[in-house]
């Protein structure tokens, strides 16, 4: 492909609205441009790389006997009121009419489609298990969209759903694709790690998320150097848990700031530490006591406080009074400094089982998958592992890292079958509600993951799994008819074995290293004065220096 043809907007500046690395890095080699909050136009170099990570994705969901589907966007409202989900799942739900006034979803995850699909078709064990999957658009309107395409409100997901008889078959699948998530993550280089993930009301062990390591995730990861053990810590228990809520709730009063007792002062005191951004209150209102997410946004130097309730933002008088400060997440738990952002779903949800009048109905849970996510039981529950603690498996000492979460297998059980009615009949000709299994990987998440652990200070270094070109010929001089022609020759001979950009583009020499080092293709040729001995340049990504290489030598070099 010739680079004239393309469409690589690559900026000279470092754009400062950026949030994270892959963010900023993506926006100025060009790859993509914002449309509005979290949505995003993929431009020819995030499409090719795309490309390359839905190709594997899809190879190893065929691999293990997946089948790929295409369901709609647009969901009737009438079956995610089967599933319970048109008002559980809340805001994050976008949501749109017809001219009829008939409403719908735009499809943020696909269960409930999927489970009507299959369910009036299937009608006897003899055709399961089955394992459908799907490459698509999905939205979420997400509350605090960020860094990019990490947490977007418009993104591409892989989402696959299987079917079983009885547990011994969903085990066996949970477990293939549990392999295939490894297999694909190795693929695409990046440095990850299975975790046990929070199962909620489905409990036990049945979900796992593919962690992605780096500093900026949102999640984080609890390990021990002494053994295997590793668990989102959301799910992460030591191994003498708080034995009662009403235990957990002393503890949680115990630490509420001396010196911080209205709103008033939570404000001025965020204002005091930029680093700090978020507290769990207990605060009394005109209308009684509330469980509230107070955080201090950075917007421009400026450091607004808001405060949340349910998911809403609310109004609060200045002199409001705090009561306590919850011990009931990682970010507003422990030292007043810590800078671990919070999750704030989790706060959410804590405020429905804890006992200051966040009972109401009409909560909503934020941000998480919900009913399948989890169901508090008590605040006990929401007693996070401490750095230090020992851990469940009574291994060691708790270690934290943080992570980005590109992928969960999660077994679903009869949840939407059961909701659904969705039963087959078994061997002994009796109906059964099907087991089901979902598994979703974010494409265009792990695209930014890969950005985020491929790079150094001049640009990307794409693997070569993903990269969008193998090569990358560049003139030095498009008025030199020496150098054009002998690089329009190397561009036609390699295109035949290998993915070639050419920059053929009339720009300073200068410019184009610059732009190919930020776009990272693995090998460079730059054809210059050297031309008119035979002689180019060749340099891979990551080395130091270039090598001088004699033209008819070059396919036997690259080889
Ligand atoms: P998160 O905890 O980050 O909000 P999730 O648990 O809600 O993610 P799932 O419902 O498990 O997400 O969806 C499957 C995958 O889709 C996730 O593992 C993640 O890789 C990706 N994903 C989820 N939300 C987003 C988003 N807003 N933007 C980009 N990718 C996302
Ligand atoms: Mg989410
Ligand atoms: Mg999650
Ligand atoms: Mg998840």
């Amino acid at each position: 492909m010739r680079q004239s043809q393309m469409f690589i907007p690559t900026l000279r500046e470092t754009p400062t609205e950026a949030e994270s690395l892959s963010h900023r890095l993506m926006l100025k080699s060009g790859m993509i441009k914002q449309l509005a909050r979290g949505i995003y136009a993929y431009l020819p170099i995030t499409q090719l790389v795309l490309n390359n990570i839905q190709d594997i994705v899809r190879e190893e969901m065929m691999n293990i006997g997946g089948a790929e589907v295409h369901l709609p966007v647009l969901h009737p409202r009438e079956l995610w009121e089967e599933s319970g989900r048109w008002d559980a799942y809340g805001k994050e739900l976008m949501r749109v009419s017809d001219r009829h006034d008939r409403e719908f979803a735009l499809g943020p995850t696909h269960e409930e489609v999927i489970t009507a699909l299959v369910r009036d078709e299937l009608k006897s064990y003899k055709k399961l298990p089955l394992t459908l999957f799907q490459i698509q658009t999905k939205f979420r309107d997400e509350l605090r969209p960020r860094f990019g395409l990490l947490r977007g409100r418009e993104f591409i997901m892989k989402d696959a759903y299987s079917f079983h008889i009885d547990e011994e078959s969903l085990d066996q699948t949970y477990r293939d694709m549990y392999d295939a998530y490894s297999r694909i993550f190795t693929r695409l280089d990046l440095n990850f790690r299975a975790v046990e993930a929070d199962g909620g009301s489905i409990g036990g062990s049945h979900t796992h998320e593919f962690m992605a390591l780096a500093d900026i995730g949102e999640d984080t990861i609890v390990y021990t150097d002494e053994s295997s053990y590793a668990a989102n810590i959301e799910k992460a228990e030591c191994s003498a848990p708080a034995e009662s809520s009403s235990e957990a709730m002393l503890e949680t009063e115990k630490i509420a700031t001396p010196d911080i007792q209205t709103v008033k002062e939570l404000a001025d005191f965020l204002k005091t530490d930029l680093t700090l951004t978020t507290k769990t209150m207990v605060v009394k209102t005109d209308d009684g006591l509330k469980m509230i997410v107070i955080r201090g946004d950075q917007e421009l130097n400026d450091v607004k406080v808001k405060a949340y309730f349910n998911s809403e933002i609310i109004e609060m008088a200045e002199d409001a009074e705090i009561t306590a400060e919850l011990n009931a997440s990682p970010g507003s738990l422990g030292p007043v400094n810590s800078s671990i952002p919070v999750y704030l779903d989790y706060q959410v949800a804590a405020m429905r089982n804890y006992p200051v009048g966040a009972n109401e109905t009409g909560y909503h849970l934020l941000n998480v998958n919900h009913d399948r996510d989890f169901e508090a039981s008590g605040i006990s529950d929401f007693r996070f592992i401490n750095e230090g603690e020992i851990v469940a498996d009574g291994s060691g000492p708790a270690k934290f890292m943080r992570g980005i979460e590109v992928g969960q297998v999660f077994k679903l059980g009869t949840k939407y079958s059961e909701s659904m009615n969705f039963n087959v009949l078994d061997q002994n000709g009796r109906a059964k509600p099907v087991l089901m299994g979902c598994y979703g990987i974010g494409i265009s998440r792990v695209l930014s993951a890969i950005v985020e652990g491929h790079h150094d200070d001049k640009g990307i270094y794409w693997p070569k799994s993903v990269t969008p070109f193998d090569i990358h010929v560049i003139t030095a001089n498009t008025k030199d008819e020496t150098i054009t022609n002998t690089a329009d020759e190397i561009y036609d001979i390699l295109s035949k074995n290998h993915k070639v950009l050419y920059d053929d583009r009339n720009e300073r020499a200068g410019v184009k290293f610059a732009d190919s080092e930020l776009i990272g293709l693995p090998v460079r040729i730059v054809v210059g004065r050297g031309a008119k001995d035979g002689i180019v340049e060749v340099k891979g990504r990551q080395d130091e220096e270039s090598a001088e290489v004699n033209i008819t030598e070059l396919t036997s070099y690259l080889a």
